[in-house]
């Protein structure tokens, strides 16, 4: 970005409207229309005023390895962890750490203390939201049963009312097939997904790690594949079976982590079911031997027959094991797994990355493996996790920012009631519309560090890597929500 691009020397502060921005010479990329290449964007009084595509010898020299201008991210799957947690999270904390990832749309899960089981505690993240200044829009879901107990539903016509964008007891599954079926009902009729968390908990009791070689030289407990096949097996009949009852039933699987149950959710698509699920950055990428510490990436964990390599043999292993910070539910799978998520997101079966960002205190993750809270930090690296995708060639640039834009957009546009909210709309570089965009350094690279992360969570296997992709600014809806320390400051 050039040194003076936000005109006006003093720039606006974070939350404030972004009166006048130009970027010149940049890659753009709008998923929308399925476009990249340099151009240049005006902003002004927070409208994206205009988008200019370059040809010829004024696109000289502007490559997609520079400087980029996509639209604004949308994450379907966080927990901001207000009311109840604050100590791990406040919707002001992760809202920043949003706004740095590049995201500004961000649905918060339910599991809250107390849970967002009615109106009250959707209007306590609303007041949150308001109160931190920032303009990253916080969308939540309410819980699908009162408590996330898993007994009686949750007031979910009211919960409608309020503006939901869907019912999850995530953390842990909608514990009955039973419960299942009322929930997907009752959400069809109100035009709203549910979005399971699919885990057989009687298969996962007591687990630890992903079930195969690497828990076993640990002496880790098996956590199975089964355990979410099998869920997502249940979840994908019953729904094929409330929609005989009501046409409007939808299900969204969430952070699937197996071949196995992508494969489910292919064979529910092609015949036609309304299914959609997401993968998390770190199933993509990471693998269950980075608990024995190793640290290459999922796809450097295969060898050329797509067989999974060796860890121990092949002398990788470079950090401490155990480290908690790579404790998830569901587990880091083995390199096959990972390639399925991966062929998943290609195929289009998986719509979208949602980060499933959980930040813990360091209380809840410094105990032993099997005891520290389950998940991962992750909003702020989720970019540079694809965009290491993108440098190997194992991911095009358009379709890692289609998986954080018109991927998760179009999850939101499958349910009724979220396809006419804020939630489902285009996410493209738009002329005339408010500004919502992230832009980034490609070359510029960052390491993971406590100190780097806005989020009160540090509990990311990344801390001490290096990342590509560093953001420079986000706008999210005409107002500026985060902008790099040095971004905006004069260069002489
Ligand atoms: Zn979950």
């Amino acid at each position: 970005m050039s040194a003076d691009a936000m005109a006006g020397g003093q720039g606006p502060r974070i939350g404030e409207l972004v009166e006048r921005f130009e970027l010149e010479k940049a890659w753009l990329v709008d998923p929308v229309l399925g476009r990249e290449g340099p151009g240049e964007i005006v902003v002004v009084d927070g409208v994206l005023e205009s988008v200019n595509w370059l040809e010829g010898p004024e696109a000289a020299g502007v490559t997609d390895r520079g400087v980029v201008v996509a639209p604004g991210f949308l994450d379907i799957h966080a927990h901001f962890r207000e009311p109840g947690f604050e100590d791990a999270e406040t919707v002001a904390t992760g809202s920043a750490a949003a706004a740095h990832g590049g995201y500004t749309t961000v649905a918060v899960m339910p599991n809250t203390q107390p849970a967002l089981d009615e109106p009250g505690v959707l209007a306590l993240v609303r007041a949150a939201a308001a109160a931190s200044g920032s303009p990253v829009e916080v969308l939540a879901y309410g819980a699908v049963s009162v408590g996330r107990a898993g007994e009686q539903l949750s007031a979910m016509g009211e919960l409608a009312d309020g503006g939901v964008v869907g019912y999850s007891d995530d953390g842990a599954p909608v514990k009955t097939a039973k419960l299942l079926r009322s929930a997907i009902l009752y959400a069809g009729m109100l035009g709203l997904p549910v979005v399971d968390h699919p885990e057989e908990s009687e298969l996962t009791a007591g687990a630890e790690a992903h079930d195969g070689y690497v828990a076993s030289v640990l002496g880790l407990a098996g956590w199975p594949a089964a355990a979410e096949v099998q869920a997502v097996a249940r979840d994908i009949s019953v729904l094929a079976d409330a929609l005989g009852d009501e046409p409007r039933a939808r299900l969204h699987l969430t952070h699937l982590s197996t071949a196995g149950a992508l494969d489910l959710v292919r064979r529910a698509k092609a015949e036609g079911l309304p299914v959609t699920c997401d993968v998390t950055p770190h199933h993509l990428a990471f693998t269950d031997e980075w608990l024995a510490g190793s640290r290459r990436w999922s796809w450097e964990a295969l060898d050329s027959a797509g067989k999974a390599r060796d860890p121990w043999a092949d002398g990788v292993l470079i950090a401490a094991p155990y480290n908690t910070s790579l404790r998830v539910n569901p587990p880091l799978r083995g390199p096959i797994d990972a390639a399925a998520c991966l062929a998943a997101l290609l195929d289009g079966t998986a719509g979208a990355v949602a980060t499933d960002h959980a930040p813990h205190t360091v209380v809840d993750k410094e105990v032993e493996f099997g005891r520290a809270s389950n998940g991962i930090s992750g909003i702020e690296t989720a970019l540079g996790v694809l965009l290491s995708f993108v440098e190997a060639g194992k991911l095009p640039l358009m379709r890692a920012i289609a998986a954080l834009t018109t991927g998760p957009a179009s999850v939101m546009a499958a349910s009724v009631r979220t396809a006419s909210s804020t939630a489902a709309r285009p996410r493209g570089l738009t002329e005339g519309a408010a500004a919502d965009l992230v832009v980034f350094d490609r070359a510029g690279r960052w390491t993971v560090a406590p100190e780097s992360l806005l989020s009160k969570g540090k509990n990311s296997p990344l801390v001490g890597r290096e990342l590509p992709g560093q953001v420079l600014l986000t706008i999210a809806g005409g107002r500026l929500a985060y902008e790099a320390a040095d971004a905006g400051e004069s260069g002489d």
